[in-house]
């Protein structure tokens, strides 16, 4: 499936002056597998460079009395062309359910905006050996109403919980052989093929070792997206 992606989560982390000192590093990388998802009411800041932009997360309604929510529509006038849903803190932070994410995924395919869609299994789960029913429930619930032709048209984003932001990565193994299972899971219920990124405490000590897994398509980036120049030397690795 060609080159592995870099998709740069940057949450809450970033102020405008970090923006702008971000920006004067990396704006002019432009490639289709380097994706930055700023905070939104930083977007305009990208307008003038090359990056291709993501957004955190999109209102599940078109349009309306939603208050303090972006829309699709207005997320797409700032040039982003993928968005990031069903992030674990979505979930636990900010209770959103599958029925939202299945919302919000019709909308970003409507809208053709890609959807990167995250599962995970939690640490409990993991050591109960039930990621791989997790992750088949998770990505049922939500994308079983959705048309068959149009699931190729999502990314898929593994993201154990537990790896997300504590320094824990699950082994090479670990992650190819639940990266494989999802792919097969999609290959056998929807005959479709996705892209799935690999997500959880991804850093430039480790991106060199996980980038020869083969099944996985890249990576989602939380942390360590802040550092502009951390980020450009994963993505060197990740093309080289
Ligand atoms: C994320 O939030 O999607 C993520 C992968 O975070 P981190 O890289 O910080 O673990």
């Amino acid at each position: 499936m060609g080159n592995k992606k870099i998709v740069a989560n940057q949450k809450m982390y970033m102020t405008r002056e970090d923006i702008g000192r971000f920006i004067n590093i990396i704006g002019s990388l432009s490639s289709d597998q380097f994706i930055v998802c700023p905070s939104s009411i930083y977007l305009n800041e990208f307008q003038d460079t090359n990056l291709h932009l993501g957004i955190q997360n999109i209102c599940p309604y078109e349009k309306g009395a939603y208050t303090g929510e972006i829309s699709i529509g207005q997320a797409k006038d700032y040039q982003v062309q993928y968005a990031i849903i069903g992030h674990s803190e979505r979930r636990s932070f900010f209770s959103e359910k599958n029925e939202m994410f299945q919302k919000k995924i019709e909308l970003c395919l409507k809208e053709e905006v890609t959807p990167i869609f995250c599962i995970g299994e939690t640490k409990e789960q993991y050591e109960m050996h039930k990621t791989n029913q997790v992750l088949k429930r998770q990505l049922f619930d939500v994308l079983k109403n959705i048309d068959s032709k149009q699931i190729s048209k999502i990314i898929i984003a593994y993201e154990p919980v537990w790896a997300i932001g504590t320094g824990l990565v699950p082994t090479e193994q670990e992650i190819d052989a639940i990266v494989v299972y999802i792919k097969q899971l999609i290959k056998q219920e929807w005959n479709q093929e996705v892209e799935v990124l690999y997500g959880g405490s991804v850093n430039y000590k480790n991106i060199q070792k996980l980038k020869t897994i083969s099944s996985i398509d890249g990576f989602l980036v939380g942390g360590a997206s802040k550092d502009a120049g951390e980020l450009l030397k994963m993505y060197e690795v990740v093309v080289s």
